[in-house]
């Protein structure tokens, strides 16, 4: 499919795979994708492959929320989980001496551009999609055989090079210092690159290139990490200009439907996480019920906190207040909650001049009007509360004891089962689990609303007692599991002066300028 302007034009009817598959195709398992696949298939086949693509990225962005120590522990993860779905499975690795091997990097292409196609119009959706791509590119780089990854670099004219035998020479005395290594001729046996120092940022940070003259020489195992952002900004980029060449895509009816359907039921499945969109309003009478039955840990302890302190701090304010808003509380209702408790131990005449705005504020009702989204766990877990304060994910900041009172009402077992576990994400899933008596672990949480999502599908229906999450069902992007399209003021927003709502007006403006683009 070709989206340059002056490209010419194919009308092709039914499905009729490419039987000559594109010199990249062809040669190796790893690709940049910078070969568009040449034909259309029939609108089913799209719709086959927008899903299996789909399912395969949540795969990667499942596996990616959990810690890993290294790339090579991401990397087996990873391959493990797609290898245990049949359906998948062959999209692991795309290399070898297999008879399908060749159809599968072809679907692998088509489904890529396909999503690309799907995913191209939303900001967040962009994010998303390369996120995931590259993190799937990470995998099939380090399991590429050595002979497939210098077909890869030879075919991939990328814009750095192998440095030569008499430029080590000349580097030698700086090899050595730089590489520890004990002598000249161990440092010249070190296989390296000269590659724009742009591209080596990231590893600049944890000591791993050797600058000289303005380009960082890296050694052959990093340049994983330079390919990798390479991918990135060449999809983030090719993602940004779709649009512009979209009425080519428009012109294919069929291929039109598909892709408006799938997105329709993307954008759906997004917007689960907003009760407010979907109607569904939370009064405040409900949330003590909810707080016990449906919130994460996080949140129900801010909840018990702003109902047994009648205050809650700043940065509280911010991230109770901001679920609130998401899980339905309306803006009224919300308003009400925080004045009858700060009314009880403060003058409840001036609440809407310290108080109310902030609320107002989160709502997109003052300032810039912007519809500010709610933090996920990532950004709640950076937050380190200070005395008298009870943000943040409780299960990083509190030590065992603590966490052991506030898990009360769980059984013995369960209890040791999750402070057993380092991981914040990893012990709140098993919460999950065990607060909700399912007999499997739920997938990974990340996001205290689609926490609060999947607690009240599984009360409301006992089918769920006997299952894990759904599988194959969107995750950041449109998932349960990450709410990316919610996330975005989080980083903004911890910059902010922790006396919000009790200063003069005049600080709520700069406060807008800082938060301005977050949503
Ligand atoms: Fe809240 Fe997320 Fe921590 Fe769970 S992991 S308690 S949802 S911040």
């Amino acid at each position: 499919m070709d989206f340059k302007p002056g490209a010419r034009k194919k009308r092709r009817k039914g499905i009729r795979l490419i039987d000559e598959p594109p010199t990249e195709i062809a040669d190796c398992g790893v690709s940049l994708y910078q070969s568009p696949p040449t034909d259309l298939l029939d609108s089913c086949d799209v719709e086959t492959l927008l899903q299996e693509r789909m399912k395969l990225l949540n795969m990667v962005a499942l596996v990616s929320e959990r810690k890993h120590r290294s790339v090579p522990e991401f990397v087996a993860a990873l391959e493990n989980e797609i290898r245990s779905d049949p359906v998948l499975k062959p999209y692991a690795r795309l290399s070898g001496t297999s008879v399908d091997v060749d159809q599968y990097r072809l679907r692998d292409l088509q489904s890529h551009y396909f999503l690309c196609l799907a995913m191209c119009k939303s900001e967040e959706k962009r994010r998303w999609l390369v996120k995931n791509e590259a993190d799937l590119f990470v995998l099939r780089f380090h399991i590429e055989s050595l002979q497939g990854r210098k077909k890869f670099l030879e075919i991939s004219r990328f814009p750095f090079k192998m440095v030569s035998e008499e430029e080590k020479k000349a580097l030698a005395p700086h090899l050595v210092k730089w590489c520890q290594a004990d002598t000249l001729e161990a440092a010249s046996k070190l296989t390296m690159y000269r590659v724009p120092f742009r591209y080596a940022l990231a590893l600049v940070s944890k000591l791993k290139v050797f600058i000289h003259r303005g380009m960082a020489f890296i050694e052959e195992r990093e340049l994983v990490h330079v390919i990798k952002t390479i991918f990135k900004d060449r999809l983030m980029v090719f993602l940004k200009t779709i649009p512009y060449y979209m009425s080519r895509v428009e012109e294919d009816q069929a291929l039109k439907q598909v892709l408006e359907r799938f997105e329709a039921r993307t954008d759906k499945e997004s917007s689960e996480f907003n009760h407010s969109a979907s109607g569904t309003s939370v009064r405040r009478q409900e949330l003590d019920m909810l707080a016990e039955e449906s919130f994460p840990l996080c949140m129900r302890f801010m909840h018990r906190s702003l109902r047994e302190t009648h205050h809650l701090k700043h940065m509280g304010r911010m991230q109770y207040g901001l679920f609130l808003k998401w899980i339905g509380v309306p803006l009224e209702e919300s308003i009400e909650l925080f004045k009858e408790e700060f009314g009880k131990v403060r003058d409840p005449t001036k609440f809407d001049r310290t108080y109310g705005y902030s609320i107002r504020h989160n709502y997109g009702k003052e300032g810039k009007r912007v519809n500010y989204s709610a933090y996920n766990c990532e950004s709640i877990a950076k937050a380190v509360p200070g005395a008298g304060e009870v943000h943040g994910c409780p299960f990083k900041n509190m030590d065992n004891r603590m966490l052991r009172t506030k898990l009360k009402g769980l059984k013995e077992d369960d209890i040791q089962s999750i402070l057993a576990q380092t991981d914040p994400k990893m012990r709140c899933s098993m919460f999950f689990q065990f607060s909700h008596g399912l007999e499997k672990p739920h997938s990974v949480i990340s996001h205290p609303n689609g926490y609060f999502l999947w607690s009240r599908m599984v009360r409301q229906d006992d089918r769920f007692k006997k299952m894990s999450a759904p599988q194959g069902r969107p995750s950041t992007g449109p998932s349960p599991s990450d709410t990316s399209l919610m996330d975005t003021s989080a980083q903004e927003s911890k910059d902010i002066p922790d006396d919000w709502g009790t200063d003069d007006l005049g600080d709520l403006e700069d406060l807008d300028v800082m938060l301005k683009g977050c949503s």
